[in-house]
């Protein structure tokens, strides 16, 4: 049975209301004890693995709500062992992976297939069951089957699911089955060939733009089916201020309705895409300042839940082509903490907001363990140098692709440290 003290580092548990010096003790994969730092007098005895924490930030692992590890199916873009691995440099625990593979992750044999690689890897993986059969939007996927094979989720995400009975039908079962239905809020048809956020940077570059409503009526739907329904609702990578109004008033009037934002539509503006750089391409677009406006106040305020990443590995043949004929979405585990950090330091959102949305919230929108460091829960965390730098040099990537905008840059917030089950599962050298 492993043995470690988490020595002398800054404990901060959301979950809890904890933030002070402590010392933590793991045994057997979970906390046994959270000792006040000042007043432990205890020894470490042999064979007890000590890490010094002095100086550094003890949170709890990293949930990620919304990734794509690309596996089984498109293994050259990321597979489960390599997703994972980047989870785990990112401080991340847990991953939530979407269904878009091929095959589709819309039945048991190819979530059982997912689980057995994730066996032994770097983070926990939760998989996403599709919404509909194939992500066709036709017919509903079997949600008891995914249930049973261990899905916590059903999204059809990548795809909007147009057919609003359908949708309407999801969220019938989720109230029976319990597990949240993930919508890609998009209206297709008012995205058209859209490829950025429609609005004067999209005119002066000559590229089509995808307006803010697109996302609002899908949004402003979706909450009045899950209304209808009784089921529960989780929004995923909100991006305007028009779908943060409509859920912060879901939620005022008792709506069973979460929701998530990516750390790249909180961080990054429609300006990005002013070199044609196609690491600012991702659905839905990068928005106006007056949207990242509005993410941040929903994070402050409780209507945003979580911060997710949409960690979306594209390889270089489907990125570094011309913007117009581009795949969509960025890399986002290895740089989520560090990019969250920025904007604690621009005073957008506090320490405290930034790790609750990262892992309490998450956990608690899907029921999952973890997301607390109290005795008796996983010992999962993420020790992290609020001082630290670091230069995101793309190579250095443990994901197998490299499509991030923070390529070259230097950002400061470091994940030291990732404890898997009472394990080190990454350590920075
Ligand atoms: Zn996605």
């Amino acid at each position: 049975m492993n043995r470690l003290i988490i020595k002398g580092g800054r404990l901060i548990d959301p979950a809890a209301g904890i933030d002070g010096l402590y010392n933590i003790y793991v045994m057997g994969g979970r906390i046994a004890s959270v000792k006040k730092a000042e007043s432990d007098a205890s020894e470490a005895g042999p064979g007890v693995e000590v890490v010094e924490a002095n100086g550094l930030i003890v949170a709890p692992g990293f949930i990620d709500a919304h990734a794509h590890l690309r596996e089984p199916g498109f293994e050259y873009k990321e597979d489960v062992r390599s997703g994972t691995q980047a989870a785990s440099a990112g401080g991340y625990t847990a991953v939530m992976c979407m269904a878009n593979t091929r095959p589709v992750n819309d039945n048991e044999s190819v979530t059982r297939y997912i689980l057995k690689r994730a066996e032994g890897a770097a983070a926990k993986v939760y998989p996403i069951g599709a919404l509909s059969v194939g992500l066709k939007g036709e017919r509903l996927a079997e949600m008891a089957e995914l249930k049973a094979a261990g899905c916590v989720a059903v999204s059809d995400d990548g795809m909007p699911v147009v057919n609003s009975a359908l949708m309407r039908r999801a969220l019938e079962y989720s109230k029976i089955s319990g597990m949240p239905v993930i919508s890609h809020a998009e209206e297709p048809v008012l995205a058209g060939s859209g490829v950025m956020n429609e609005g004067p940077v999209a005119t002066r570059l000559g590229l089509r733009g995808i307006p803010n409503a697109a996302e609002d009526v899908m949004v402003a739907r979706d909450i009045h089916l899950a209304e209808l329904a009784g089921g529960r609702l989780h929004v995923a990578h909100v991006s305007t201020r028009g779908a943060v109004e409509a859920i912060r008033a879901a939620k005022a009037r008792g709506v069973r309705v979460t929701a998530e934002a990516t750390p790249h539509h909180l961080a990054l503006t429609d300006e990005a895409v002013k070199g044609y750089d196609t690491n600012a391409k991702m659905n839905p677009p990068l928005r106006s300042r007056e949207d990242v406006e509005a993410l941040r106040e929903g994070l402050r305020d409780g209507t945003i839940d979580c911060i997710a990443t949409d960690h979306a590995p594209h390889s270089t043949i489907e990125k570094d082509i011309e913007f117009d004929k581009a795949s969509n979405g960025i890399i986002g585990l290895e740089t989520a903490f560090s990019v969250v950090y920025g904007l604690v330091e621009e005073g957008a959102l506090s320490l405290n907001q930034a790790l609750a949305a990262m892992s309490a919230n998450p956990a608690k929108a899907f029921g999952l363990e973890g997301g607390k460091l109290t005795v008796g829960s996983p010992a999962d965390m993420a020790i992290l140098d609020l001082n630290g730098k670091w230069k995101v040099e793309a190579a250095m990537l443990k994901s197998k692709s490299r499509n991030t905008p923070w390529a070259g840059k230097e950002l400061k917030g470091v994940v030291v440290k990732t404890v898997l089950a009472g394990n080190v599962v990454y350590s920075r050298e």
